[in-house]
């Protein structure tokens, strides 16, 4: 008697979510099924190779679909490595992965359109089964010596039936009734159709039976990888990507290589145009296929490239690496570390040519993976000038939206710069607004905006770039524009008025005359080592304590050209209402806690003190 078990809920609520919301593509059934098929003989040639016992008779490794449009029935079925009774319950009862709460969660915000890549990256493919069939069979027998046939049996409705089954050859048979409503499946030309579209570079022969040739295979099976790039159109190189990636789009970048000589390895490498939904998933999982002299090894080993460059998709052909090479000896390879390099320069320079070729392409792969890309910069010594000159930044000068790379910065630099100004913060248009770059953007200098909150780190790696300094705009003394003895004369000036707002403002470390500001009146800069208030910001909401941050001060910077800072200093000067210039200097100091985007420790007095201005403003008016 066959067992009734009960699907685990979220692996229920997943195929709810599948066979309603895919239905409009539910065509992806039969690259799912295959491309299991051709999981499970991959898994088969590679596990005998070290468990002989597997092995079984020599026949060629297939995949095969019998359509019998008298009984509305379609089949696939291959010759790999099968499920035991544990493994189908396991395989097909439950989601192994971890995480598939968040999983239902990003579908639920994605775009339908989104969904068959989303599906196909999570690897749930199985399921999309029960958009076309009715009842979904499953008959395998496990290449494990001994094992007994087992057959599952569902409708799709929350159950499934596991029990003794028939079949007496090593392998999987996927058995579906097909739904009133998708008999079209069983039309030949459609699988052809189908075949061609999305299982075209399996490897494995996918064959039809039936009809009148008998046997046809339907995949032309080219290792795309192992051409000469001339012989390879774009249009191919691009099917390649999408039955590799299931991405739906064109990827933005396509890099053909083959090296030669001591080392011989050839790879087709793809950018995606946008981050792929695995990546988000699980972010340090590896983008690349290994393959053996023209046989597939893994897709799960991630030292083919170096971790900022995991966005990277493709395929790698080794012929230096022995056919049953076990993941023990890939993990310290002198092979694998120089395929590594190999890749990394290559994909670099590619990056690089990109970068000259299609900016505007450039750009939005600097949108998508520069957060990644700029990983590299701290991991890859080796590269970080390579990396550094890929980077690219909004700035002051293009304004938000617009991008401009290192090198333009140096190039676009003021004679006799030696900084390289930016300054940090959420969004390019605030920053672009901001007190902290008004006279360096009048001096005509630009200042980049760093948006990123790694962009800093990436910063203090790199110390500088093309011999000028990194410097925060936010923070240290900046020099004004105005020439030496202008401005020793207005320090004397300014000296006892700033002492005395000094006192008066226990919250800052000091007040100074500001060489940054023309338009503002007033701001904060942190010391020049502090961190600054946007790094504070972003510590407090990675939860460190407000206690544990460094008590790094704020200086308050007054505009000695403001017509209120000037006005305020001959009031102190002229010796009386020295209540109200405390109160006013108390007012320019909340502007610039404002300004900064930080918070009023206590907003209501500041309110009684803008009242009453408006008052006395409003008294004056009204006679
Ligand atoms: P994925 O292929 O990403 O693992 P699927 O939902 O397509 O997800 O399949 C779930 C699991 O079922 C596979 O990982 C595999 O263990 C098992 N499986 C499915 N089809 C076959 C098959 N034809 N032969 C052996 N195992 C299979
Ligand atoms: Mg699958």
């Amino acid at each position: 008697m066959p067992r009734k078990i009960k699907f685990k809920a979220e692996l229920k609520q997943m195929m709810d979510i599948i066979i309603h919301s895919l239905y409009s593509h539910k065509e992806v059934f039969l690259r799912e099924l295959i491309s299991n098929a051709s999981d499970a003989i991959d898994s088969h040639r590679f596990r005998s190779l070290t468990e002989p016992e597997l092995a079984g008779g020599d026949e060629e490794y297939r995949i095969v679909i019998t359509a019998d449009e008298e009984a509305g029935i379609l089949t696939v079925e291959d010759n790999g490595i099968g499920m035991t009774r544990e493994e189908i319950v396991v395989n097909l009862g439950t989601l192994a992965r971890s995480g598939t709460r968040e999983f239902l969660d990003k579908l639920k915000e994605a775009n339908s359109k989104d969904y068959p890549e989303l599906i196909g990256q999570f690897g749930v493919g199985f399921y999309s089964a029960f958009m076309v069939a009715a009842q979904v069979s499953v008959k395998s027998l496990s290449a494990l010596p001994g094992s007994e046939p087992v057959e599952w049996t569902s409708s799709g409705d929350g159950e499934f039936s596991v029990g003794r089954g028939e079949r007496r050859t090593r392998g999987t048979q996927v058995v579906l009734e097909l739904a009133d409503d998708s008999k079209e499946f069983l039309q030949r030309w459609r699988i052809e159709e189908l075949v061609r579209k999305f299982s075209d570079f399996i490897e494995h022969p996918v064959v039809l039976t039936g009809g009148e040739d008998g046997q046809r295979v339907l995949n032309s099976r080219k290792a795309i990888w192992l051409r000469p790039q001339s012989e390879v159109s774009e249009e191919e190189d691009v099917e390649f990507y999408k039955h590799l990636s299931r991405d739906t789009r064109d990827p933005a970048r396509t890099i053909h290589f083959a090296a030669e000589g001591l080392l011989e390895y050839r790879a087709i490498l793809f950018v995606p145009a946008r981050v792929p939904f695995d990546l988000l998933w699980s972010p340090q999982s590896a983008g690349l296929q290994l393959y053996v002299k023209r046989v597939f090894i893994t897709d799960d080993f991630d030292k083919l490239l170096p971790s900022y460059l995991r966005f990277v998709r493709g395929v790698v052909d080794s012929s230096d690496l022995p056919l049953n090479v076990s993941r023990e000896m890939l993990q310290q390879n002198a092979v694998v570390e120089k395929i590594n390099r190999g890749l990394t320069g290559k994909v670099l320079g590619s990056l690089d040519e990109l970068k000259k070729e299609d900016r505007e392409r450039y750009v939005e792969f600097i949108r998508q993976f520069g957060p990644i890309l700029k990983e590299g910069v701290s991991a890859d010594p080796g590269n970080r000038e390579k990396i550094a000159g890929l980077l690219m930044y909004e700035s002051s000068r293009e304004g938000p939206g617009k991008y401009v790379s290192l090198d333009e910065y140096v190039d676009a630099a003021a004679e006799g710069q030696t900084e390289l100004y930016y300054l940090l913060g959420e969004d390019a248009a605030e920053l672009a607004a901001s007190p902290y770059i008004e006279s360096l953007k009048q001096a005509g200098r630009e200042v980049l905006f760093f948006t990123d909150p790694v962009d800093e780190f990436v910063a203090g790696h790199l110390g500088q770039y093309k011999k000028l300094k990194f410097r925060a705009v936010d923070r240290g003394e900046l020099e004004g524009t105005q020439d030496k003895e202008d401005k020793e004369q207005e320090s004397k000036e300014f000296e006892g008025f700033l002492e005395f707002v000094g006192d008066k403002l226990p919250e800052v470390e000091s007040v100074r005359l500001s060489g940054r500001l023309t338009g503002s009146a007033s701001c904060l800069v942190a010391g020049e080592d502090a961190m600054g208030p946007q790094m504070e910001r972003l510590m407090r909401r990675m939860g460190r304590d407000e206690d544990q941050l460094p008590a790094g001060g704020r200086i308050l910077e007054l505009n000695p050209g403001h017509p209120v800072v000037v006005k305020l200093r001959s009031l102190f000067d002229s010796g009386v209402g020295r209540e109200k210039v405390a109160d006013w200097a108390r007012l320019l100091y909340e502007q610039a806690v404002i300004a900064e985007g930080s918070r009023l420790a206590d907003p209501a007095s500041f309110a009684k003190r803008v009242n009453s201005l408006l008052l006395s403003e409003l008294e004056k008016d009204s006679g």
